[in-house]
C-alpha cells in the first residue's frame, strides 16, 4: 500500500507538473537539449529511506551542484583555515559567473560562485595514486552511493562555451589564488560539473549532508562533519545563485542549484531533498525545483526558523 508520503508526493508532483514555463541549458555545440518534459523529486531521510516519484532514475550533468561537495572535499584535504586564504565565505548575492574578486587578493566571495568553484576545484591535488578529478568524482560516489562517471561529450561542448572560465581561471592564477596550470584546473571543473546524476543520487547526496557526512543508504562516511557543517553555512547564503535572498526568505534550507535542472535543499539531521526538472527562471534555477521545494518547505514545515 502507498504510504502518505508517497502520495502526498505523486500529488505535488502532479500539480507542479503544470507549470510550463523556463527554459533549458544549452550545454553547448553538438549536445543533444534536456528534455523539457523530465521531472523527478526524491526525498531521501537522515536514516536512509528513499521516497520518490517521476523520472527520478534519468542521468543529467551534476553542473554547480558539483560546487559544494569539491569545497567540502578542499576542506577536508586542507582545513578551513588554508581554503578561508583562497576562498571568502561571503555571500555575493552575484549571478553564479560575475566578476566579484576582491580587488587586493583576488580571493572569490564564496565556492558556490563559479571564481570560487575554479579555485577550489583547483586546491584538490592527486594523492595515493589517484589523480584530483579521480578523487573529486570518487567524493560525489560516496555521497551518492554508487559509482558516477563523467560524460566526456559534456566536457567537451562545455570548454567551447567557457570563454570566461578560461578567464577566471587565468585572473585567479594571476593573483595566486590557483596555483598550478589554469587551464588544467578549468579542465578539472568542467569534469566535475559533467558528471553524471539521476535525481534519486542527488537527493542521496542531500541526505548525507544532513546526515552529517555519513551516507545513511550504504552507511559510508563521505566525509567529516566539520566540513560538512561550513558546506551547509555557505550553501545556506549562497546556494541558489543571485535568488540566494528570497530562497531563504521562501524555502529557508541550504541548497544548491545547477543549470542542468537540479536542486538539492538539505533539513540536518531530518532529510534530502532533490528536484530534477530543466527548465530554468532567470537565475539558472530549476522553475518546478523551486515551485516543488517551496511547497515542501511550507507544507512539512522545513523552513529553518519554523522548525528550530
Ligand atoms: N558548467 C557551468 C559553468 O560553469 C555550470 C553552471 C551552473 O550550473 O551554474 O559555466
Amino acid at each position: 500500500m502507498e504510504s502518505p508520503l508517497d502520495s502526498y508526493l505523486r500529488a505535488l508532483h502532479a500539480d507542479i507538473a503544470s507549470l510550463t514555463g523556463g527554459t533549458p541549458y544549452s550545454a553547448g555545440p553538438g549536445t543533444p537539449d534536456p528534455d523539457p518534459s523530465q521531472f523527478g523529486i526524491c526525498l531521501a531521510t537522515a536514516d536512509g529511506y528513499v521516497y520518490q516519484v517521476g523520472d527520478t532514475a534519468s542521468e543529467f550533468s551534476i553542473q554547480s551542484i558539483s560546487k559544494p561537495f569539491t569545497y567540502g572535499l578542499a576542506l577536508a584535504d586542507l582545513g578551513m583555515d588554508a581554503v578561508d586564504e583562497k576562498v571568502d565565505v561571503e555571500p555575493s548575492g552575484d549571478p553564479f559567473n560575475e566578476v566579484s574578486l576582491t580587488k587586493s587578493s583576488g580571493r572569490p566571495p564564496n565556492a558556490m560562485v563559479n571564481a570560487g568553484a575554479l579555485a577550489a576545484t583547483g586546491l584538490i591535488k592527486g594523492s595515493g595514486g589517484k589523480s584530483a578529478i579521480k578523487r573529486i568524482v570518487r567524493t560525489y560516489s560516496e555521497f551518492a552511493g554508487r559509482h558516477l562517471t563523467i560524460d566526456k561529450h559534456a566536457v567537451d561542448a562545455e570548454i567551447k562555451i567557457s570563454d570566461r572560465n578560461h578567464a577566471f581561471a587565468y585572473l585567479l592564477s594571476s593573483y595566486g589564488i590557483i596555483e598550478g596550470d589554469p587551464t588544467a584546473v578549468l579542465k578539472n571543473y568542467l569534469r566535475q560539473c559533467s558528471v553524471q546524476v539521476t535525481c534519486r543520487d542527488l537527493s542521496i547526496m542531500a541526505a548525507t549532508l544532513a546526515n552529517g557526512g555519513t551516507n545513511p543508504v550504504t552507511g559510508v562516511q563521505a566525509m567529516d562533519i566539520g566540513p560538512v557543517e561550513r558546506v551547509l553555512s555557505v550553501m545556506m547564503t549562497s546556494g541558489m545563485y543571485d535568488d540566494a535572498g528570497s530562497w531563504v526568505a521562501s524555502v529557508g534550507m541550504p541548497a544548491k542549484s545547477g543549470v542542468g535542472g537540479g536542486i538539492i535543499a538539505v533539513l540536518p539531521g531530518e532529510v534530502g531533498l532533490a528536484v530534477y526538472s530543466p527548465p530554468l527562471d532567470h537565475h539558472g534555477n530549476s522553475v518546478r525545483g523551486v515551485a516543488v521545494s517551496e511547497r515542501l518547505s511550507h507544507d512539512m514545515e522545513m523552513h529553518f526558523v519554523r522548525s528550530a
